[in-house]
């Protein structure tokens, strides 16, 4: 007989694994570091229980992850959900025709691409990072799966800021964060 399946760990403590570097990449940003979550083995097999604990029912098809770090929970959670991986990738990085979305950043703009062939007409579609801020990375793919005619039934992302109105943004699609934060 096979090991019991394991269960989300309800009381442990992920927040204590991010670590909020002080401005970086530029003055004012409180970069939240996940690397010592992803370094912890039992830490990171927690967030990724808990993201398929949230969208088991959901019958997802695809993920969508997104450049880059998304790419570290995105894979993982696929094989969970018994769905495939879709990379959502920064401009010029996918080598066949793609369809690209560019948004607004805070500073200046940042365009998003997927492979045109990537995702079924009416497939359902698991979108996936690591931090929603300003929502803005979120929205484009929205758009860009949309694009290719399947169906976002969710985001999941291990860390949401709070007060930059990211989930607003997002009114109509199903967020889910693990971890709530200032911004
Ligand atoms: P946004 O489009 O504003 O929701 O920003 C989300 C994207 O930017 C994600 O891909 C994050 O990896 C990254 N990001 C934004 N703010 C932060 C932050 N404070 N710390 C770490 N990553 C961030």
């Amino acid at each position: 007989m096979g090991a019991p399946a394991r269960h989300p760990d309800l009381d442990m403590d992920l927040d204590h694994l991010i670590r909020t570097v002080p401005d970086f990449p530029k003055p004012g940003i409180g970069f939240r570091d996940i690397t010592p979550l992803l370094a912890h083995a039992h830490a990171l097999e927690e967030a990724i229980d808990r993201m398929t604990t949230l969208f088991r029912a959901s019958h997802v098809e695809s993920v969508v992850a997104i450049e880059s770090r998304g790419f570290l929970f995105g894979a993982p959670l696929a094989i969970r959900l018994g769905a495939g991986l879709v990379p959502c990738r920064k401009p010029g990085k996918l080598p066949a025709a793609t369809r690209s979305r560019a948004y607004e950043l805070e500073y200046g703009t940042a365009t998003l691409e997927i492979h045109e062939d990537a995702l079924e007409a009416g497939a359902r579609v698991l979108i996936c990072d690591d931090v929603l801020a300003t929502g803005g990375t979120l929205e484009a793919a929205i758009g860009l799966v949309g694009d290719l005619g399947a169906t976002v039934v969710g985001c999941a992302t291990l860390i949401e800021l709070e007060g930059l109105e990211g989930r607003a943004r997002l009114r109509g699609t199903r967020v889910e964060s693990l971890l709530q934060m200032p911004a």
